[in-house]
């Protein structure tokens, strides 16, 4: 029963990705096909638990590697789970990752660049391919009996073949026939070489043959101890990243990591990593979570979500702890004290590992990176509301030119005297509110604002109401309350005249415009623009109704405040005017000109244009 079958569309494309972008690092083949058989060997272990007879008289896990420099041959060989035939068709044909067309959109063809984006998506099973030409793949999986084992076969163009045939043990045994230019990698030196640089973290014992002259039988050639149980000061840099690359699938060394030991009430380990480049994934809410748990070295699964919480989703690591049984499932995770203890310190950690790359050079990479993540948490985890606070970036009115960020503790640093709260302005981009009106006064009072353009940040700062005791406040939103404002106290009598005669123009002003605000004002805002929109105190900013419209929602319609600069030369100009139509177009074209150097758009540009070009012809 010898099948014929073509590899997924994705499937081939990865296979040319792989080949054209990793020849110089093709070594890396190896390391994925022994972290496969390493998952696999777990995987038996934790099957075992629950069904003994799976071992069959078996019980030591190991990996075999051998080679034949005659063959050019490479054999990888475990006696862990195994695949039938469906799986084998399934893990080895077809690419199961969400999210996987995404990510063939995003790529750009340059083998450089893709180089990058392909370790964030993980080669696994097809960096064979970098090396071999011809790729046998043998399988029996544990429960089946021996004469329903499968052969797969594929020269990693366009498809594969697979038949079933008989096999004695469960595992499975991958043979690569070597590329004439990678025939260098069948050698016992090379091949140790490579085990002791990606795969010594491996906690199954990874035999080779004995060396030397009538040497027989094999011998462990990396130090089989699971990492995190080894006292951290033995533990060298390039050991967690090999680590990190294995649990991770990732392809570039880890940004940074925190290993802990916990004794006390519950005991456990922890080695949590931060990538350096976010996975491809990040945004996809069904894409799995990175931490695996274990029950004493045991591996229990993957993507235990109930261990971080689903704002630091981009952190790889383990959690090993001694006290949950072996048997445990993810619903008894769901309610579990040790699982919540040991997730509230593990959150610490991680925002103090965070809290420690913000000190360095490299935290503008990670926030341009996580930033957006990390902000969930702000809505998501209000207990450590206060800690994932100080580890927000904004941009800033102040520094907006130079793309620069600021903290809120540099923000609270940076408050004029008398100033009581934190100022920020929301908008689609950083384009428009840079140039927003509403800036203008606070540019003369020199006070910084901070400008919000992530669609997540207006929930943020719906959630974020104060930091440090210093509330946060909206620019857009009802009156504003500026340090060095003077008093109504101080204001003379003929200004007091003037103040009837404003009232009585804004008044004219409000019937012109009749339903289309909720109201019109004089502005304390303005300095150069004759007008500006405002949302009530309490009422949702434009930008959070662009989002929310955008989104397909349905809201009441809200409307807003215009703001008017009584001294601006256009609109003292106005307040003169006595013929009633042109008084009324110039009215709209205000409010108009406000709209759109808010959002760079209007309901109705055409009457806008219309209406400009009677008031061009008239003056
Ligand atoms: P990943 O390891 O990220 O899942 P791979 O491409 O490395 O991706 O492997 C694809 C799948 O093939 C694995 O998830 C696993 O189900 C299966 N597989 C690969 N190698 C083995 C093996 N040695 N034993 C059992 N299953 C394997
Ligand atoms: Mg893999």
């Amino acid at each position: 029963t010898k099948e014929e079958m073509g590899f997924q569309s994705e499937v081939t494309q990865l296979l040319d990705l792989v080949i054209n972008s990793l020849y110089s690092n093709r070594e890396i083949f190896l390391r994925e096909l022994v972290s496969n058989a390493s998952d696999a060997v777990d995987k038996l272990r934790f099957n075992a638990l629950s069904d003994d007879n799976l071992y069959g008289g078996d019980s030591k896990l190991e990996i075999h590697i051998d080679f034949s420099e005659e063959l050019h041959t490479i054999t990888v060989k475990d006696n862990g789970i195994g695949m039938s035939r469906e799986e084998v068709i399934s893990n080895l044909g077809t690419i199961a990752k969400s999210g996987t067309k995404e990510f063939f959109g995003a790529l750009s063809g340059d083998a450089q660049q893709d180089s990058q984006l392909i370790g964030q998506f993980g080669v696994g099973f097809y960096a064979s391919f970098i090396v071999a030409d011809r790729v046998v793949v043998t399988s029996r999986r544990a429960d089946l009996e021996e004469g329903d084992a499968v052969r797969w076969e594929s020269d990693g163009k366009g498809g594969f073949t697979v038949e079933t045939v008989t096999r004695k043990k469960r595992g499975t045994e991958i043979v690569l026939h070597l590329k004439e230019d990678a025939r260098e990698f069948a050698n016992a030196y090379q091949l140790r070489q490579l085990i002791k640089k990606y795969s010594d973290h491996i906690s199954t014992e990874i035999l080779m043959p004995k060396e030397g002259e009538d040497a027989e039988g094999f011998e462990a050639v990396n130090s089989a101890t699971a990492l995190w149980t080894r006292p951290k000061s033995d533990i060298k840099d390039d050991e967690y990243q090999a680590f990190y690359k294995h649990i991770s699938h990732d392809f570039e060394d880890a940004e940074s990591w925190v290993h802990t030991k916990a004794e006390g009430k519950f005991e456990y380990t922890s080695l949590f990593f931060i990538p350096k480049r976010p996975p491809f994934d990040l945004f996809d809410r069904d894409a799995s979570r990175g931490v695996k748990l274990y029950v004493q070295r045991v591996f229990i699964m993957d993507d235990a979500e109930q261990l971080l919480p689903a704002y630091l989703r981009f952190i790889r690591g383990i959690v090993d702890t001694a006290d949950l049984p072996l048997n445990v499932s993810r619903e008894i995770l769901q309610h579990n004290k040790a699982i919540d203890s040991i997730r509230g310190a593990s959150v610490k950690k991680i925002l103090g590992l965070v809290e420690k790359i913000a000190k360095g050079d490299s935290y503008a990479d990670f926030w341009q990176n996580f930033g957006r993540v990390l902000k969930e948490g702000i809505v998501e985890d209000t207990g450590n509301q206060e800690s994932i606070a100080k580890l927000l970036r904004f941009a800033s009115s102040k520094d907006a030119e130079a793309g620069e960020t600021v903290s809120l503790e540099k923000y609270l640093e940076g408050m004029i005297e008398g100033q009581e709260e934190i100022y920020f302005l929301t908008g689609e981009n950083l384009a428009t509110v840079k140039s927003s009106p509403h800036l203008e006064i606070f540019e003369k009072k020199g006070i910084e604002v901070l400008l919000l353009c992530d669609p997540i940040d207006e929930w943020l700062v719906s959630h974020l109401t104060t930091f440090q005791d210093k509330p946060l406040k909206s620019i857009l939103h009802g009156q504003l309350n500026l340090p060095g404002e003077e008093s109504k106290d101080d204001t003379e009598d003929s200004e007091e005249k003037n103040d009837q005669q404003t009232d009585g123009f804004i008044k004219q002003l409000k019937e012109v415009l009749g339903d289309s605000v909720k109201d019109v004002r004089a502005s304390s805002r303005l300095t150069s623009s004759p007008s500006c929109l405002v949302s009530d105190e309490h009422d949702m900013s434009a930008n959070l109704q662009r989002i929310l419209k955008a989104s397909g929602q349905e809201l009441p319609e809200s409307k807003r405040i215009l703001e008017i600069n009584t001294e601006h030369a256009l609109v003292e100009k106005l307040e003169e005017t006595q013929d009633e139509e042109a008084f009324a177009k110039i009215a709209l074209v205000l409010l108009d000109q406000a709209a759109l150097v808010e959002n760079g758009r209007l309901e109705d540009p055409s009457a806008f244009v219309n209406r400009v070009n009677e008031l061009l012809l008239q003056a």
